[in-house]
């Protein structure tokens, strides 16, 4: 064992010359003038010095319950934080493009689409496309303008007897079940899904209903122009590989084909990478989860299963009775008027309390 000095504090070396680790020494001025300090050799010198510039780096960041995600966690916080700040920048440029990009859609199917089924369809195949077209339209707008609008929901601030489970380290404020903090918003909310960019608003308890009609909304409404536009953008396609005609295309004709061109593609894009989305949606609701529940769902399940036991979601009415939650249906008539129609009633329940749904499989006589 030996004592040796580093920045005018005594250390003892235990186990040398295996430098396992340090013990510090009650430093005494007097003493510290009266005690020769020995002088180590420059390679034993080098390896107290590494041991303990390890020993200072490892105190700065030691936690009895770090692991390799939590250290994962921590290199990846300035980028989440980067994203997170360009979100929250970005968040009005995303609607903008959401409202240009499907104007422009609009545009060409009342342009090009709709002169087209006028010409060639008969009058109940056009009666169908007009129907259809406009309710899908009325559906689109009026769920993107509800989810963008209503707020998610926020737990209470003041002083309330609602049960809670945890408490935000952000908001220092008490946390309801399934209410997550999120780092966009800079706050808690209920119910909490996601914070989606193209809504730039947070998909809570009271407009997530708002936010997967307008996923299907558009998903169905892009599906409608590329099914509708195939013929059209297939003789667009050949006109643009044989530009040389007789006679020779006009400047009308050429933006005739791109916009055809266009419509299809990008309708067709959004179609399969919104519908998965949808999909995968719609299995969450069909399960009673949000996305962040099933991570945490996931983890819980696995965890339980270690110990031999089923996690059951408390959440989990069944999958029939989920979907009556989520949309509202009471009665019978609600599927029409609260479902396939435009309807702005609010969600069941506050999201502060989850007791008001007894699970059972009958809990609504529809
Ligand atoms: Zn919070
Ligand atoms: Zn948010």
């Amino acid at each position: 064992m030996t004592s040796f000095r580093v920045n005018s504090t005594f250390f003892t070396l235990v186990s040398w010359p295996e430098v396992t680790h340090f013990s510090r020494v009650t430093c005494d001025p007097k003493k510290e003038q009266n005690e020769a300090v020995p002088h180590l050799p420059t390679d034993a010198l080098a390896v107290v010095i590494w041991a303990y510039l390890r020993l200072m780096v490892d105190s700065l960041y030691y936690n009895s319950l770090t692991n390799s995600d939590v250290v994962m966690d921590s290199l990846l916080e300035p980028i989440i934080w980067m994203v997170d700040l360009l979100t929250r920048r970005l968040g009005a440029v995303f609607v903008c493009l959401v409202v240009i990009l499907t104007s422009t859609i609009l545009v060409v199917v009342y342009v090009v689409l709709l002169p087209m089924i006028f010409d060639t369809y008969s009058p109940s195949w056009i009666a169908w496309h007009i129907t259809y077209g406009h309710w899908n339209l009325v559906m689109i707008v009026f769920h993107y303008y509800k989810a963008t609008n209503t707020t998610p929901g926020y737990p209470p601030t003041m002083k309330n007897d609602y049960p809670f489970v945890s408490v935000c380290k952000k908001c220092v404020n008490p946390k309801p079940a399934r209410t997550h903090h999120c780092a966009i918003c800079n706050t808690c909310i209920l119910k909490m899904d996601h914070h989606c960019p193209w809504l730039n608003n947070c998909v809570g308890h009271f407009n997530q209903r708002y936010f997967f009609s307008f996923c299907v909304a558009m998903t169905l409404g892009c599906i409608y122009c590329s099914i509708s536009g195939r013929n059209l953008f297939l003789d667009a396609c050949s006109a643009v590989q044989s530009p040389y005609q007789t006679p020779p295309f006009t400047f009308r004709d050429e933006m005739f084909h791109k916009s055809i061109i266009y419509m299809w593609v990008l309708t067709s894009m959004v179609a399969v990478s919104l519908g998965g989305l949808t999909i995968w949606h719609a299995v969450l609701i069909s399960r009673g989860e949000t996305s962040i529940e099933r991570h945490l769902n996931n983890k819980e399940t696995k965890r339980m299963r270690k110990h031999g036991k089923v996690y059951k979601n408390p959440f989990n009415y069944g999958r029939l009775n989920n979907w009556k939650v989520f949309l509202g249906v009471a009665k019978k008539s609600h599927w029409l008027t609260r479902v396939l129609l435009p309807s702005g009633h609010v969600p069941f329940g506050n999201s502060l309390t989850w007791d008001i749904y007894p699970i059972r499989k009958d809990m609504m006589p529809v």
